[in-house]
């Protein structure tokens, strides 16, 4: 380490999460620091992750990243939030949706005024209260200052690590070509000291950021940081790929459309669709899994179906002496909620805001460690509930997730909803109240009970509050303008 503290920052990696760190590290501390990142034209990325989630415009915001650029350059759209096809059973469709569901009080969520207005036949479909899920179903978008929408992207995940190259470079991150072949470590202390490449190049730093993908070359082959493996939980072990042409107008919402041995993603970006099936290959072969897929899209393919293997958990570390995994290094839990870009993005704001300075200090990393860990637990816990609470039995790999064993947490809370209608987001909790409640009762939870506050009301003013909600969301919809259109005008296209 130089005598100064950590100065020079080395990113081993540039896919969609070394970009996003050089991006970050080189906005906030400009000429303080060097940033170097290093990455290989013969290894090529994962090249999929093209759904977000809400977040990713707080870390826009900070790199002051203006969104009809950064849309244009990624062929981006807008993302309401997700249509869940085959999930509960067979033939229900429903949507978790970005934003709120109607209007609570300070004791209670709205969930519990809409189950009482259920219980007496007075309350429309929940999904009737939320102006985002109303205006993804009519395929509409528009960004006004007195109606506002909760919304993310989907975009292409290769044009936006060049696009956020871009932003690194003009902020004076220096990419360096070649693949890594060693990581030096130094033998008084384990840290890492240098990365030497395959033509030579050797690469020093203070502070090394794997972004090596799937095989953490620096957390994991270096300073072994041990692997949870989830896959108890999330059994799927393999993805097939494939990109086709738009044969339609881009919906403003992801797709996940059930199969028998897993699932299917739909993410359309202006000038095609990003197609992909998830799937165990316990209970299908990679021949079939593809199979499905190519009877499952539409449009000429713009490339061959690709498999990707991975197994799901984390890390044990995220952070270990001068090394810091982000992205796929740290871990992967699937798809399914787009999440991944989410938690790149955590990992990057928690290093920024606890970056050592002055050298590493062990109680910070393990701050660091537990904070990430808390998040990732409970984004697991989300995901596994959307294959555990189905009605579905009908082949063998719906059939071991509805009789898995569950994280004791999951449980506890999905007893509680059950209970009494209530769900209380820990502070670690990136998916909020609302999307929790979605999920559940999409998949087919119908709490017993509602807080006893709602009965303060008599059913002729739940009925006109109720009814006010609905109207107000009719009318917030009316202003919304067809999806591809605005795109178009927004972008001056
Ligand atoms: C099937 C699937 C679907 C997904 N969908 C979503 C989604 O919808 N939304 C979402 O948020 N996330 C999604 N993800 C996750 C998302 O793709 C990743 O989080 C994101 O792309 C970041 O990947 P990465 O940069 O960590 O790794 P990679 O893209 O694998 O990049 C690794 C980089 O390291 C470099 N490298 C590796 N080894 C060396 C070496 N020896 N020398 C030099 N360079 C090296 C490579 O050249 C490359 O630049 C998905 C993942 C999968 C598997």
């Amino acid at each position: 380490m130089s005598a100064e503290g950590i100065r020079r920052v080395v990113i081993a990696g540039g896919g969609t999460a070394g970009w996003m760190a050089a991006a970050a590290m080189a906005a906030t501390f400009g000429k303080r620091i060097n940033v170097t990142l290093v990455e290989s034209d013969d290894i090529p990325t994962v090249g999929v992750g093209e759904a977000t989630v809400p977040s990713i415009l707080t870390f826009h915001r900070l790199l002051k990243i203006a969104e009809p650029e950064f849309l244009k350059a990624t062929m981006g759209t807008f993302k309401l939030g997700i249509e869940f096809d085959g999930w509960k059973n067979r033939d229900t469709t429903y949507f978790h949706s970005f934003g709120d569901t109607g209007q609570g009080c300070w004791a209670a969520g709205f969930q519990h005024f809409w189950l009482r207005g259920r219980r007496e036949g007075m309350a429309a479909e929940y999904g009737e209260y939320c102006l985002e899920l109303k205006t993804a179903e009519q395929q509409k978008f528009n960004l006004l200052s007195d109606t506002r929408l909760n919304y993310a992207y989907h975009l292409d995940a290769g044009l936006y690590a060049k696009f956020l190259r871009g932003v690194a470079e003009k902020h004076g991150a220096v990419r360096v070509e070649g693949t890594i072949d060693q990581v030096v470590t130094r033998s008084d202390n384990g840290y890492i000291e240098a990365l030497l490449l395959a033509d030579g190049q050797r690469v020093e730093g203070d502070l090394f950021i794997d972004c090596t993908g799937f095989k953490g070359m620096l957390i994991e082959q270096t300073m072994t940081a041990g692997f949870d493996d989830w896959s108890h939980y999330l059994p799927c072990n393999r993805a097939v790929a494939l990109q086709t042409d738009a044969t339609e107008s881009p919906r403003p919402y992801t797709k996940a459309i059930a199969h028998d041995f897993g699932w299917q993603w739909r993410i359309p970006l202006q000038h095609r669709t990003g197609n992909g099936v998830v799937f165990c290959d316990r209970y299908v072969s990679e021949d079939e899994a593809t199979a499905t897929l190519l009877a499952n899209v539409e449009g000429a393919h713009r490339t061959d179906p690709r498999v990707i293997k991975f197994t799901t958990g984390q890390r044990q570390k995220y952070w270990v002496k001068n090394c810091v995994a982000v992205g796929l290094s740290s871990g992967f839990i699937e798809p399914m909620e787009s999440t991944s870009i989410h938690m790149i993005q955590q990992a990057i704001m928690w290093l920024l805001l606890m970056f050592p300075n002055q050298g590493i200090d062990d109680s910070v990393v393990q701050d660091y460690n537990d904070r990430l860990r808390r998040e990732v637990l409970a984004i697991r816990d989300f995901i596994v509930l959307h294959y555990h609470v189905t009605e579905r039995r009908d082949t063998p790999f719906w059939e071991y997730l509805a009789n898995m064993p569950i994280p004791q947490t999951l449980q506890h809370r999905l007893q509680v909803f059950k209970e009494s209608g209530q769900v209380f987001k820990p502070q670690d909790d990136f998916f909020a109240e609302n999307s929790w409640i979605q999920v559940m009762m999409g998949q087919g939870i119908q709490p017993e009970g509602y807080h006893p506050i709602v009965d303060n009301m008599s059913s002729q003013e739940l009925a006109a509050f109720l009814g006010n909600i609905q109207r107000q969301v009719q009318q917030g919809v009316a202003k919304m303008v067809p999806h591809e259109a605005f795109v178009k005008r927004y972008l001056g296209l």
